[in-house]
């Protein structure tokens, strides 16, 4: 399956914020945006012009889709989704990316990192309801228990990452039980509830032009 490959903190550098995307590096001052908080590149010091408004748009899409990990295909796939249900689009497309099995097993606390997670996920130690589940993309429904496999649970990257859930801001929306290494959601992922700034207007603002 095809992934971003390149350097992860150069997606921070770019968006000019920490996307927290390496796990307990992103905590410590080795972090890049402590010791170069400008854009890479040549020019990544240079005062630029005001952006345009397209701009902006597309850096919010960017740095949504460099959070979640996602590529450009199957993003407009969950902005299709989020558009054709119900209610603000825009809460829609957060609704569905926070509900991905990757994510909420990061947001448990049981992974580094939503990378980590997905690699969790995929080599089987992730269960959902006590079934392996290993797809990465798959939508939780509010309830559903996700644990770590019996005997996955010395994995010494999951114990650390428990470890050092303190340091992550707690969400609303899930209820982790860290003697199991379980947990679940409990409530919808709501916007305001993220610890990202995001301006889901620009997003849906860009993707209804085209
Ligand atoms: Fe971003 Fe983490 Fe790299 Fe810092 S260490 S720049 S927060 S990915």
């Amino acid at each position: 399956m095809a992934r971003y490959t390149e350097a992860k903190c150069k997606l921070c550098r770019r968006e000019g914020m920490k996307l927290f995307l390496k796990g307990e590096r992103c905590y410590s001052s080795s972090c890049a945006m402590e010791r170069r908080p400008y854009a890479p590149g040549h020019h990544g010091r240079r005062r630029g012009r005001k952006p345009s408004d397209y701009k902006l748009q597309l850096r919010e899409k960017q740095k949504v889709r460099s959070i979640y990990g996602i590529l450009e295909r199957q993003f407009r796939l969950y902005y299709a989704e989020a558009n054709r249900r119900s209610g603000p689009t825009g809460e829609n497309l957060f609704n569905l990316l926070e509900k991905r099995l990757d994510n909420v097993v990061y947001r448990l606390g049981l992974a580094p990192s939503r990378d980590a997670a997905r690699q969790l996920v995929r080599h089987k130690h992730v269960l959902v309801e006590g079934q392996v589940c290993d797809i990465p993309s798959a939508q939780l429904r509010l309830g559903q228990q996700v644990s770590i496999r019996p005997l996955s649970r010395n994995i010494p990257m999951i114990l650390e990452a428990v470890k050092n859930t303190a340091r992550r801001e707690r969400l609303p929306f899930v209820m982790v039980d860290e003697q199991n290494l379980a947990g679940q959601l409990v409530a919808e992922p709501r916007l305001s509830d993220l610890p990202v700034p995001i301006q889901e207007n620009l997003i849906v603002e860009l993707y209804s032009k085209v």
